[in-house]
């Protein structure tokens, strides 16, 4: 089965918000769409994420448990993510679901070569399924140590809800995409001013 986020360009920059806007535009944590955003995000190859959506058929209760960690760590997420596009302080117990998977989850970091740039990424041990959330959780706590480096921002249409890493040479992104926000901005405020010149005459 599809998931409905596959064919969604990863716009927020950085793991984490990728996996709080996906959970923000799926409605609802359901394991076809996280594995669908982990294969997405190059998480799991797809033959990992085929496997994975078997889970619920092999093990209900491991599913249940992943789905429920799912949402509690991006139910904390949105909120931490909010507060820091809003320059807003991080509440303490928020960064608690993200400890309790970095604890519990053993990796190391590799460099990994991106688009010209290096970059440590977080690869976790692949036993249990905790390490499936563990890349997100080390993404979550970089954003949040580097505060405002991030340039953490909520995109400018109050009806997306979408976050982004500001790495623009501008320092001015406004939109999450300009396909999905900015240009539909464009028309709109094309047709106020087309309208208002109409009235006018
Ligand atoms: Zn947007």
């Amino acid at each position: 089965m599809p998931s409905r986020i596959t064919n969604f360009p990863p716009v927020g920059g950085r793991l984490a918000l990728n996996f709080v806007n996906s959970l923000h535009l799926s409605e609802s944590s359901n394991l076809a769409d996280f594995i669908g955003f982990l294969q997405v995000s190059g998480v799991v190859s797809p033959e990992r994420g085929a496997h994975l959506l078997n889970l619920p058929q092999t093990d209900q209760r491991t599913a249940e448990t992943l789905v429920s960690r799912v949402a509690r760590l991006g139910g904390v997420l949105r909120q931490a993510f909010s507060a820091m596009a809003r320059k807003e302080k991080i509440v303490s117990e928020w960064a608690a679901p993200i400890n309790e998977i970095l604890r519990i989850t053993e990796g190391h970091d590799e460099l990994v070569l991106e688009n010209g740039e290096w970059r440590l990424e977080f690869m976790a041990r692949e036993d249990g399924l905790d390490w499936l959330l563990a890349a997100i959780a080390r993404s979550a706590a970089e954003i949040l140590v580097e505060g405002p480096a991030a340039r953490l921002r909520v995109c400018a249409n109050p009806g997306c809800g979408l976050f982004f890493s500001d790495v623009s040479r501008t320092r001015q992104r406004r939109w999450s995409s300009m396909a999905r926000c900015g240009n539909r901005h464009k028309v709109a405020a094309f047709a106020r001013r087309h309208d208002s010149r109409r009235r006018a005459t």
